[in-house]
C-alpha cells in the first residue's frame, strides 16, 4: 500500500496534532508534517531545504545557534527553553508563542532533531490572564477568601493578605478551616443566620457580622460572599470579601448615640440659621412641648417662638457671641405652644459650626417648675409675714391691755377702798345715839364696796381657774326662776334712780339641767352691766325663751352701747370699749362669761348701737353634755 517507508513517515507526522520540523545537523529542514506548515504559514513542503532560522525570530538567532551546536554535542531528549517563553517566527514575520519539544535520532550515520513544536498563543493568553487576576487578587485591599464548596466543612483554600493583614492569623491557621473561627463564640448574631440561609440556598448576599481578631479584638466584618459554580452549575467554590467597617460602625454608633442624647435630653434644645435663625434641627423634647412637629418648624424661626422677642432683642442679646465676648450667653425668655398657651424658659445660647453652615445652638430649661416653686415660696412668706405682724400686733395689744389691766385694777381697788376708809373714818363720828341713820348708810357703803371689791377678786381668781382648766362644773337639775329671782334681787341693789328690771313671770315650768352657779354667774353679769352702762330712768329688759334644745336668755338695755369700732374687741379679756372708760370696770366679765358659756356647749353674741343700747343673747344646751 505504501510506496516506500518515507510515504509512511509522511503519513504518520501529518496525523500527530503538533507541528513536526526535522532539522540535519546544519539547521537545515529537511521534513515538515501538515501541521508545522499550517503553524508557520508555509505551503506543503515550501520549508524543506529552508534553514531552521526561519521559523526563530530574528533576535533569537546568535543565542540559538550556539544552543544548537552546544545540544548536538549532547543530543538527548528534551524540552527547549527551561520553563522560558519560546516564539515562533510565521511566514508573515509575526512572532506567536511556542512550546517545543527536541527528540534526536540517528539515520543512515547521519543525526538529525525531530522538534514538535505547539502553538500555546491561546494558553499563554489564559495564563497570563489569570496571572492578572491572581496579582488583583493578592493586591486588594478587601480581605478575600476561596473557599473549596466540594470539600466537606466548605475549607478554606485561599486568602489574600489583606486577609491575614486584618485578621492576625497566620496561614497554617486560615488554610483548611472553616470561615467560622472569626466568630469566636459570638455565634448569636443575625448576620450568621442570614448567611448560613444564603449558603443553603447557593445564593450570594451581604451581612454584617462581629468577627474577631487573633489578638481577641473585635472587628465589625462587612462580608458579601458570592457562590462560584462550574459549567454544571454546581457550586465549586465560594469567594468571600470581607470589609473591616468598624471605624464606620463607631463612628455610626457614636452618632447614634449623640442623637438618642439630643432627643432625649430632658432640656429643650434648638440648632438654627446663623442668619435667618430659621430652625434647622430641634430635639424631641421641644417639639413635644412646643407641639410643632420637626417640618412644622423648619418653616419658623427662633424669634416665632418667642412672643416677647423682636429682631433687635436678639441682636442685642446675642451680640457678645457675634463679636466673640463670650462663648455663651444666658437669658431668661417666654416660650409660645402652638396652642397659644405659654411658658417660662431659662436659655444657653451658644454659637457654633454644623459643618461649613454657621448656626446658633440653644439650651433651654422649662422653669414653669422653678417659677411655681418660686411663686409658692413668696406666697407662704407673705403669708408667713402677715402671721407675724399679727402675732406681733396681738403681742401689742396684750401689752396695752396689760398695762390697762393693770392702771384698771389699780383705779378699780383704790377707788372702794377709799370709799372704805372715808366711810369708817366718818362711821367713827358718829357716836350719837340719834346718828344710826348715818352710821348704817356708812356702814351700808363698806358692806358694798367690800362686795365689789370680793366680786373683783371672783372674777380674777375665775380667770386663773379657767385658764389652768381647773374649773369644775357641777351639773344639777334646776328651775329657772329659781336663778333668776336670785340674780334680780341682787341687780336689784345696784339699781340707778329710776331703773327697772324687767323680766319674765311665766318661766315657772323651765327647768335646766346644767352648772346651776355659772348660769347666774353669766346672767349677773350680763344684768350688771346693762345697768351699769344704762343711764338713770331706763330699764333693764329679761327676755327668756326655751325650746327642745336650748334655754336663749336676752338682756336689753338703753344705755350708752357699744361703738362700731370697739364691738369685734368686747368679748377679749381687759378690753374696755371708749365710751366705758369712765364707769368702773375690769374688762373681764364678758372674756369670763364666754368661756364659761362655750364649755357648757352654748354660746354669747350681742347686737348693739352706740348711743342706743344693747342686747346680749345667751344660749345654752337645756341639758349639759
Ligand atoms: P367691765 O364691765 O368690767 O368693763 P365686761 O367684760 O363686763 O367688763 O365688759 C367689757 C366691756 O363691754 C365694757 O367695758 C363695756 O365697754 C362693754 N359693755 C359690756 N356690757 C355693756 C352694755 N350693756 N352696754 C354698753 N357697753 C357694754
Amino acid at each position: 500500500m505504501f510506496k516506500n517507508r518515507e510515504d509512511i513517515l509522511q503519513v504518520l507526522s501529518d496525523a500527530v496534532s503538533e507541528g513536526v520540523v526535522v532539522v540535519d545537523k546544519d539547521q537545515k529542514i529537511v521534513s515538515t508534517n501538515a501541521s508545522a506548515d499550517t503553524m508557520f504559514g508555509y505551503e506543503t513542503n515550501e520549508l524543506i531545504g529552508q534553514s531552521l532560522n526561519v521559523l526563530i525570530p530574528n533576535n533569537y538567532h546568535p543565542k540559538h545557534s550556539d544552543h544548537f551546536t552546544s545540544f548536538f554535542n549532547h543530543t538527548e531528549k528534551r524540552k527547549m527553553g527551561r520553563g522560558r517563553y519560546l516564539y515562533g517566527l510565521n511566514k508573515n514575520n509575526k512572532e506567536f508563542p511556542v512550546e517545543v519539544g527536541l527528540n534526536p535520532f540517528k539515520l543512515y550515520g547521519e543525526t538529525y532533531v525531530m522538534a514538535l513544536v505547539t502553538d500555546i498563543t491561546f494558553r499563554k493568553d489564559i495564563e497570563e490572564n489569570l496571572n492578572i487576576k491572581s496579582e488583583a487578587l493578592q493586591a486588594a485591599g478587601n480581605g478575600i477568601i476561596i473557599s473549596d464548596a466540594l470539600q466537606k466543612d466548605n475549607p478554606i483554600i485561599y486568602f489574600n493578605p489583606a486577609f491575614q493583614e486584618l485578621t492576625g492569623y497566620s496561614s497554617e491557621e486560615i488554610l483548611g478551616k472553616n470561615c467560622r473561627f472569626l466568630q469566636s463564640d459570638d455565634t448569636d448574631q443575625d448576620g450568621i443566620t442570614k448567611l448560613r440561609k444564603a449558603v443553603k440556598k447557593g445564593k450570594s448576599c451581604q451581612v454584617t457580622l462581629r468577627n474577631y481578631k487573633k489578638n481577641g479584638t473585635l472587628f465589625w466584618n462587612e462580608l458579601y460572599i458570592n457562590p462560584i459554580k462550574n459549567r454544571e452549575g454546581l457550586i465549586t467554590h465560594y469567594i468571600g470579601i470581607q470589609n473591616d467597617i468598624t471605624k464606620r460602625k463607631n463612628a455610626e454608633e457614636e452618632r447614634n448615640y449623640l442623637t438618642k442624647i439630643f432627643d432625649n435630653s430632658l432640656n429643650e434644645i434648638y440648632v438654627f440659621d446663623f442668619k435667618t435663625l430659621k430652625f434647622i434641627n430641634v430635639n424631641y423634647g421641644a417639639q413635644k412641648n412646643l407641639g410643632y412637629s420637626i417640618e412644622e418648624l423648619r418653616n419658623m424661626t427662633a424669634l416665632d417662638i418667642k412672643p416677647n422677642f423682636s429682631l433687635k432683642k436678639f441682636y442685642r442679646i446675642s451680640a457678645p457671641l457675634r463679636s466673640h465676648i463670650e462663648n455663651k450667653v444666658e437669658f431668661e425668655a417666654i416660650h409660645t405652644r402652638k396652642d397659644g398657651t405659654t411658658y417660662p424658659v431659662y436659655v444657653s445660647l451658644e454659637m457654633s459650626m454644623l459643618g461649613e453652615r454657621k448656626v446658633y445652638i440653644a439650651i433651654i430649661l422649662d422653669i414653669t417648675e422653678q417659677k411655681n416653686y418660686t411663686q409658692k415660696l413668696e406666697k407662704t412668706v407673705d403669708l408667713r409675714t402677715k402671721q407675724l405682724k399679727t402675732a406681733l400686733e396681738n403681742e401689742k395689744e396684750l401689752n396695752d391691755l396689760k398695762t390697762k389691766f393693770l392702771s384698771l385694777v389699780s383705779h378699780e381697788f383704790k377707788t372702794p377702798l377709799s370709799g372704805i376708809l372715808t366711810s369708817s373714818i366718818l362711821l367713827s363720828k358718829y357716836i350719837r345715839g340719834d346718828q344710826q341713820e348715818n352710821r348704817d348708810k356708812h356702814i351700808k357703803i363698806i358692806s358694798d364696796k367690800v362686795h365689789y371689791l370680793n366680786s373683783i377678786l371672783n372674777d380674777f381668781l375665775s380667770i386663773e381657774k379657767l385658764e389652768t382648766g381647773k374649773v369644775n362644773y357641777k351639773f344639777t337639775s334646776f328651775r329657772l326662776s329659781k336663778v333668776l329671782n336670785e340674780v334680780v334681787y341682787n341687780a336689784n341693789m345696784l339699781l340707778k334712780e329710776g331703773q327697772h328690771v324687767i323680766y319674765p313671770d311665766n318661766i315657772e315650768d323651765l327647768v335646766l339641767v346644767q352648772d346651776e352657779r355659772t348660769i347666774e354667774l353669766a346672767l349677773t353679769n350680763l344684768v350688771h352691766n346693762a345697768i351699769k352702762y344704762s343711764p338713770e330712768h331706763s330699764d333693764v329688759t329679761i327676755k327668756i325663751a326655751q325650746n327642745l334644745k336650748d334655754t336663749v336668755f336676752e338682756i336689753s338695755d338703753s344705755g350708752i352701747g357699744i361703738p362700731e369700732m370697739d364691738q369685734k374687741n368686747i368679748f377679749n379679756r381687759y378690753f374696755r370699749a371708749e365710751n366705758a372708760l369712765t364707769t368702773p370696770g375690769t374688762g373681764i366679765g364678758l372674756n369670763i362669761v364666754k368661756s364659761h358659756i362655750e364649755n357648757l356647749g352654748g354660746s354669747i353674741h350681742f347686737r348693739s348701737k352706740f348711743q342706743e343700747g344693747s342686747t346680749f343673747i345667751l344660749s345654752v344646751p337645756n341639758i349639759a353634755h
